[in-house]
């Protein structure tokens, strides 16, 4: 009788079990880090197979973030070199990604930069400074609402069909500044795979409507929100998670508050700002947006395999114990197949995680 207690002893020791979902973990983030993903804890690869609605921001995350000027008007007498010179100064303070495109003309163009004080950055709007005692605001419409001074930037509507920055001072409108950005040329195919991984995803961006129009027609986005603050970012985060999980795509400071709220924030993180980075739970080291579909993939498989090894030690172990009570198993059989050999399935098992195959450029998880 104790010899069959010890048999059964040893088919019934949890060890298989117990190393099996730490083990499939470490995998799946050891496959993530692979490809450019830091992940901040295994809790959010269960989370992420729970998500149902990813939110992408605009600018830096579906979009290069790499702004370039492609259209100056200028307004009320003022020069294209009036514009740019207020424009480029205000800018060289702003760390934002449309900052480093005026940066970009400054230098190709060799503007000086006037001495700039009392800078005040307005995040989801723009900038306001004085230059020569002299208050100029440089960035969207609701910058110059902002002031509640009337200004007629309505007469402007029409040519916010791109992200656009408008400068001018107290009293008037100096100019109109058209930024055009590229959109990443993995967006589409990831915004394709999260479809058919039937994650709904969608657009929150403060940028104009027009703009994220184009964009979210252009990437298939199953719908965009548009001219949000941080605050607006975080109401639609909180609005859409009492729904269902959500996840959120961001780079910039205006996303940090929305990606502490989500279900699992995701920062790009190569272009990405440090505080979006330190608030997000994944970081996409490469900036390579097609990472998201891919680690929803190796996170949906690690969890299938260790849903699959739970049910296969449960089933073989207990078939084991039947047999180490009826007395058909012998102790070097119990330890070889009850305990040795399902811990070893149960490791071939997990190590399947980290399998990728390559397909053309990119890795695609089998
Ligand atoms: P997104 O959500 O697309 O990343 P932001 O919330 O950072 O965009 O900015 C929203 C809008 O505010 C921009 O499209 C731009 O019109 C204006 N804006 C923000 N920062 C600046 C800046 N430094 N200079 C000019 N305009 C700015
Ligand atoms: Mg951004």
């Amino acid at each position: 009788m104790d010899y069959r207690g010890l048999v059964i002893l040893v088919i019934a020791c949890p060890c298989a079990l117990a190393i099996s979902t730490p083990l499939a973990m470490v995998t799946a983030i050891t496959a993530g880090t692979k490809n450019g993903i830091i992940i901040k804890g295994g809790e959010y690869i269960e989370e992420l197979n729970k998500v149902k609605t990813i939110l992408f921001d605009k600018t830096g995350t579906l979009t290069e973030g790499k702004l370039e000027i492609s259209e100056i008007k200028s307004f009320n007498n003022y020069s294209n070199k009036d514009i740019m010179d207020i424009a480029c100064s205000l800018e060289s303070k702003s760390n934002h990604p449309i900052a480093k495109a005026f940066n970009d003309y400054k230098k190709e163009n060799r503007l000086k930069i006037k001495n700039v004080s009392n800078f005040e950055s307005i995040p989801g709007k723009g900038l306001k400074a004085k230059i020569e005692n002299k208050m100029y605001y440089v960035g969207k419409k609701d910058l110059f609402n902002y002031t509640k001074k009337l200004l007629n930037v309505d007469s402007l509507k029409d040519n916010l069909n791109k992200t656009s920055v408008i400068v001018g001072n107290d009293k008037e409108i100096m100019g109109l500044i058209g930024l055009k950005d590229k959109i990443w040329k993995n967006s589409s195919a990831t915004i394709k795979g999260l479809k058919n991984e039937d994650i709904s995803t969608f657009m929150i961006t403060g940028d104009n409507k027009s703009t994220a129009l184009e964009v979210s027609n252009n990437l298939g986005l199953k719908g965009f929100y548009h001219d949000l603050l941080p605050e607006d970012k975080v109401n639609k985060v909180e609005e859409i998670s009492n729904k269902s999980s959500v996840a959120m795509v961001g780079d910039g400071v205006n996303d940090s508050p929305s990606l502490a709220r989500t279900n699992v924030g995701i920062a790009m993180g190569m272009n990405g700002v440090d505080v979006a980075i330190e608030t997000a739970d994944i970081v996409l080291t490469k900036d390579e947006i097609s990472n998201v579909s891919k680690f929803i993939k190796i996170s949906k498989k690690a969890m299938n395999i260790i849903k699959q090894i739970l049910v296969f030690a449960i089933i073989v172990k207990a078939f084991l114990v039947i047999l180490g009570i009826t007395g058909h198993i012998g102790l070097l059989k119990a330890i070889l197949t009850g305990d040795m050999g399902v811990t070893l399935v149960v490791l071939a098992n997990t190590l399947r995680i980290g399998k990728t195959k390559h397909q053309n450029k990119g890795l695609l998880i089998c």
